[in-house]
Parts: C-alpha cells; structure tokens; sequence
C-alpha cells in the first residue's frame, strides 16, 4: 500500500490533465513539482460567481466583477498588426466597453451579437472611461448551466503557465484533480494539543477548504489554520537554531573592563552616552562576560549612535587580550569607520587598520602578518575581511554594519576564524517593524536605541516640483552663505546604470551653472569612478573643502559630515521610504537646523504621493518602517524578495500580527519543554520540520 508521503510526493506530471508539457511549466514558474507542492499553490482571491455587478457601479477601486448583460457592436480597430476587438455590454443601469488586443481572429468569431453574456474581468480606467480588457466570457444560458462553485478561487498565474492553459480556470481544473487523488492522505503536521488549544481545524480540512471553500466560513477557519501553521513552523526553526547555537557553541568570557575602556571613557568620549547607549552596552557586557557567544542585534535609527557601541564593545574584547573587527557593506563606509575610529582613539595604544578590496597586495601582505602576530588590534574593512588568507591571532569580536548585504554563510565564515567562535555584533540602521525583526531576526537576541544623542534638531522636511527648482537653488545659496554644506543625490536604480548616470551628470550640469567656480565648489562621487577617486572627491567635501556633494546613493549609508545641513533628494519618487529615511539621515548631525528636499516630478503615483507625505509628515524611523511595509508589502524590504527568506505563502507580516505572536509563544513553548523534540506527541510537527528544510536550503540564510 502507498504510504501518504509516497502519494504525496508523486511528480505532477502524472496527475490527470498535467502531463510533460505543463509539468515542465509548472515546475519553471511556479516551483511545482509534486502533488504536495500543487495542494500547497493557495488561491489569491476568491469570487462570488452567483453575484453581478450593476455596470453603473463600477468605479475606479473594482477589482474583479462579474457582469450580466447583452452584446452590441463588436468592431475590429487598428492595423492588422496592432489589431483589437471592441464590443459593448449594456445592462439596464448602463454600458461598458469590452476591449480584446490578442486573439482577435478567434475571439469575434465566437461572439454572437444581441446575445446575453455573463462576463468577468477587471475594469480598467482610461482617458474618463471604463472598458474591461480581456473578460472572462460565457453565454448567460451556459452559465446558468454550470454548476459553478459560490466562491471560486483565482490562482497566482504567469504569461508562460497562461500559454499552456494553466490560467485560474485551468489550476481550477488540475486542483480538483489532485484534491480527489490526496484526500484522506495529508498528514497532520501539528500536535493534537496544539490543534486543540488553539482550536485549529485538522490540515486536511484547512487544504481542502482553502481551494475549494463551501462557504465564508470554513475558508475562514482554513486561512487562520493555515497561517498558524506557516508562521509557527518558521519560529519553531528559528528558535530551534538558536538553542543549538546555545547549546553546542562555547563562547570567550570577556571578565574584565579594562584599562582601555576605561580611558577611552574617562578621557577621549567627547560626550555623555545616552541612556540607551549605556542600557546598550550592558547588555553586550553581560553577553561577552557570559561564557555564551553572543548574537545580538543592534537596532538604532540613523544618527543613533551606533558606531559608539561598536567601538566601546571592540574595546573591552582588547581589555580582555582579543582583537576586534568591524566589517562594512561598501568601501567608502569602511574606510569612514576607519578615520572616525582611528580619530576616536587617539592616544591610546590601539592599532587600527583597513583592509578593502583597492588594499595594496604589499600592505595586505603585512597587515596579515601584523594579524597573525596579534599586533594589530582592531581590524576594520570590506568583505574582504572574509577571505580565508585573513587569520586573526585570537579573534573575539565581530561587528557586522547593516547586517542585511551579507548572508549567514558569510557570517559562519567569522565564526571559524577563532576555535572558539567570536561573539557577533550585528548592526541595522534601517528600522524594522517589530513583526518584521521577530521573523527576520528571530533568533538573534536585539537591543534598540531608541534614543538620539541630545541637542538634535530634527530635520526640517519640504517637498518641491521640478518646476520650482529655482527656489531651491535660492534656498541652498543662503545655507552655503552661512556657511553650511549640502548634499544632492540622484537615484541610481541598477538596470539603468546608464540613464541614472545621465540624470546625474544633467544635474551636476545644472548645478556647475547655478553655482559656478570660483564662488562655489562642487565634489560629485558615484558608483563608476575609481575607489581612490571616489575617496579623494567624498575628502575634499569632508574636509569643507568643497560646499555640494553631488552623487548617486552611494553617500546612503554611513556618512557623517555634521557641517552639512541639506540634503537635496532629485526624482525623490523614485526612493523607497527607508532609502529616503536613511539619506535624510545624512544630516542633521551637527547643532544647526537642518532640512531635507524632496524634488520630484510634477505627477505623481498614488504610492509615490503617499511615501512623499509620509517623508515630510514624520522623522521617526519607526513609524516609516511601518508607512514602507504598509506600500510595499514586507517582501520588498532588506531584499527580502531576491532572497526568498519571507516568501510568505498566506500569511501577512502586516494584518497577521496577533497569529504571528501565537505562533512565536506556541513554539516557544513546545521547545521549552522538548528542546530536542523527542516527546511523541511532537513527532509530527518534528517531521514537517524536517521536510520543510530539505526543500527550503534558503532557511540558513535566516539571521
Ligand atoms: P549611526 O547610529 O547612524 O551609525 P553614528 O554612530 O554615526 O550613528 O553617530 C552619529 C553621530 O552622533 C556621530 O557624529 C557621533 O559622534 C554622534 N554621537 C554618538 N553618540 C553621541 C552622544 N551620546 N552624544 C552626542 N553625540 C553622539
Ligand atoms: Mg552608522
């Protein structure tokens, strides 16, 4: 007899109505290559099939409708290469335009004039009409024929599944097929006291019901199972890595703070910590003094004050007779840790260097010796730090900015570079909505500064159109006069390198006009030039020698200029929220008021509208955090999308919050209980875990 598992796992092209052609599509584009993997391919959207709309209702926020009415005037347009089928539907409220740009030839002959139709599709709006492109058209007898489910599920679709059949009609068609063949074979994959006290309904029901709903509320029930079900098995991993870091890795016991520290504070801090940098750094001393490696989060907006506690912990691992180092997403980044550190330090027996990818290989040579010697002390770079010819004399610290560019392979890799494996530091400027940190993070124990040093004016925020360049270009003259400094940065959108530098190098045009030599200097920086270049121009405007930074976002991250005071933001539209959040970080810095422009286009985009308004409404991270997740949807944010980590299948990090907080306690505590998972009762849950990493190698990427 086959076992479940067997039925479960046979190839999708021997389900009835797949065979070769579609399996390879379907496997292609949409990751399906077993019957377990159709059942799991969950609907969108569902539609009430038994109701119509009144044509005279359709307004700009329709989605999908159903219509009833009577055809009329079917006409082709167009040349015969660019050919559309035109033809109206009229019901007694009024009429709508149907409109056909592909299949024309066969379309019109299936059409019957003066014939009722029950149409579906989705109004579109254009030049002040509605027309329905592309309908879902059946003859109203026929429809009246069918027996058509209440509520019908529309599957996620691509234009290569379309073309073999296999739109929302045709998964339609193969998921009953595969609901017929696996029912009574889906294993549960929670405990029953799970599933009783949270009063879930058994998988099978949930699978069932999630395509093929007989009614609201079992589709309902179905969701929340489902969604549980998603979100509990990915905490339950998350927590699971975390008792097996726990458990099998000793960590260094730093027990002193030394003389270092101590000078450091007491002599070189220029000012007073705050107090949630001081609430910061006990928590990373208790970590370091415990004997455990420590993972923690660093979490603090931008101007926080971050790079204070990284040099304060690098400093206690020297006390303790370690080396430290500190590793950056981008050369300019490392290069500026290095001069504000080194610069820090000063006086103090502290060796610091930076190695990058542009190092000499002779300096290289001799920083890896200095290294391995243990002479130099704290070590600050590039991925380059990675490299397996960089070997430490005794590593103890490791500090990660803007964690999110590198992967946990990459971190894995520091851990090796000590028998006992160095605590880590990771560092994010960007805000995380809380949900977000709890499934991104989960396993990293977090600290937050949400705190600014003191004296910070918040950043004054305005937003102005092209056309009133000329304002702007008044308004930064006044600030260069004061003796302020200012950035302007244009977007740089990877794909088109080439038009972004355009826009840039247009700018900078405008600007080399509107402030000519020898009353204004100009430093422009981006991603083609040369890291020397590229250092030499970012000096000079560090320096004060230069009064605008012209540049790409390469200036996003990290750099700290406080005489600047102006940001300017060109085609600000085309910026993310968190982007524009950290460039406006940028200043601000210093004791003077400073402000931040938003340029854009005269028309905007709803959403580009909205994130603008957000911009100039609110300067607290965490509230944008929760504005861009909110417009963008969680799989936008960190790259999350190109790295598949939160490919959420039915839950949503934004409306499922309270589930979500379930699933974290429930897994929580079942581990509590059996960290190992041995107990019977949790077999099942043990098992799905299991199947689930062998399939999703994208789980060790997590934190
Ligand atoms: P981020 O968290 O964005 O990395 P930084 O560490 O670059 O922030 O700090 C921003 C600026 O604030 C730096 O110029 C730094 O010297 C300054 N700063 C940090 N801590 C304090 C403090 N407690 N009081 C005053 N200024 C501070
Ligand atoms: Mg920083």
């Amino acid at each position: 007899m086959a076992t479940s598992v067997d039925l479960l796992e046979t190839p999708i092209e021997y389900l009835k109505g797949v065979g070769p052609v579609r399996a390879d599509v379907l496997k292609k584009e949409a990751g399906i290559f077993t019957f377990n993997d159709l059942i799991n391919y969950f609907p969108f959207r569902y539609i009430d099939r038994s109701k119509f709309y009144n044509i005279a209702e359709i307004n700009a926020d329709s989605a999908y409708i159903q219509l009833k009415g009577v055809l009329s005037q079917i006409r082709k347009a167009g040349k015969p290469r660019a050919q559309r089928l035109t033809a109206q539907l009229r019901d007694q409220s009024g009429s709508i335009e149907l409109i056909w740009f592909a299949g024309v030839k066969w379309i019109e002959g299936n059409l019957q004039e003066g014939a009722e139709y029950v149409v579906f599709g989705k109004p579109s709006y254009f030049n002040g009409n509605y027309s329905l492109p592309h309908p879902e058209m059946e003859l109203a007898s026929e429809h009246a024929k069918l027996v058509v489910e209440k509520l019908q599920p529309f599957y996620p679709s691509t234009e290569k599944l379309k073309s073999k059949g296999l739109d929302s009609n045709g998964f339609r068609k193969i998921m009953k097929n595969v609901v017929v063949r696996i029912k009574g074979f889906i294993p549960e994959n929670l405990s029953d006291e799970i599933i009783h006290e949270l009063k879930l309904i058994p998988r099978e029901e949930a699978i069932l019901n999630i395509h093929f709903p007989s009614e609201i509320r079992k589709l309902d029930r179905a969701r929340a199972r489902l969604k549980f079900e998603e979100l509990f098995f990915i905490q339950l991993n998350l927590l699971k890595l975390k008792l097996i870091r726990i458990d099998k890795l000793k960590g260094q016991t730093f027990a002193v703070v030394g003389d270092l520290f101590n000078t450091f504070y007491t002599k070189n801090l220029p000012f007073e910590l705050t107090n949630a940098q001081k609430r910061v750094m006990k928590e990373i001393r208790s970590d370091m003094g415990a004997g455990k490696q420590m993972n923690r989060l660093l979490q603090g907006d931008v101007g926080s004050g971050k790079t204070l506690v990284a040099l304060m912990s690098m400093l206690i691992a020297l006390d303790n007779g370690f080396q430290a180092c500190l590793m950056a997403p981008t050369e300019i980044l490392a290069s500026q840790h290095h001069k504000t550190i080194s610069r820090m330090l000063e006086g103090l027996d502290v060796n610091v260097e930076l190695l990058t990818g542009s190092t000499k290989a002779k300096q290289r040579k001799a920083m890896h010796q200095l290294l391995q010697s243990g002479e130099l002390h704290i070590l600050i770079g590039t991925h380059a730090l990675i490299e397996d010819t960089v070997q430490f004399n005794n590593l103890g610290l490791v500090v990660i900015d803007e964690q999110h560019r590198f992967g946990v392979a990459q971190r894995a890799k520091m851990w090796q570079k000590n028998t006992i494996p160095p605590h880590v530091l990771v560092m994010t400027a960007t805000p995380i909505p809380r949900t977000l940190a709890m499934t991104f993070y989960g396993d990293l124990d977090v600290s937050v500064i949400d705190e600014l040093p003191p004296g910070r004016k918040p950043v004054k925020t305005a937003h102005y159109y092209d056309k009133d360049r000329l304002k702007v270009f008044g308004f930064m003259k006044r600030q260069i006069a004061e003796g302020r400094q200012i950035y302007v940065v244009y977007p740089l959108i990877n794909e088109s390198e080439k038009l972004d530098l355009k826009d840039l190098h247009d700018g900078y045009d405008s600007i080399s006009r509107a402030f000519p030599l020898p009353d204004y200097a100009i430093s422009i920086v981006h991603g083609k030039l040369s890291p020397a270049d590229k250092d030499y121009e970012m000096q000079r405007f560090v320096r004060g020698e230069t009064d605008i930074m012209v540049s790409t976002t390469v200036i996003e991250v990290g750099v700290d200029v406080p005489n600047a005071s102006v940001m300017v933001i060109e085609n600000a539209e085309r910026f993310g929220l968190s982007q524009l959040h950290q460039l406006r970080g940028r200043v601000g810095r210093g004791a003077d008021q400073s402000f931040c422009i938003l340029m854009t286009r005269d028309k905007l985009t709803n959403d580009g509208r909205e994130r603008i308004r957000t911009m100039v409404k609110t300067t607290d991270g965490f509230e944008i955090a929760e504005a861009d997740l909110k417009l963008r949807g969680p799989g936008d944010l960190h790259g999350t999308r190109q790295s598949g980590i939160l490919d959420l299948k039915i839950a949503d990090i934004i409306h499922d919050e309270k589930i979500l907080k379930y699933a974290r306690n429930m897994a929580a505590k079942v581990l509590e209980e059996d960290p190992k998972m041995m107990l019977e009762k949790n077999k099942p849950m043990l098992l799905f875990l299991r199947q689930m990493n062998r399939y999703k190698t994208n789980w060790s990427l997590i934190s």
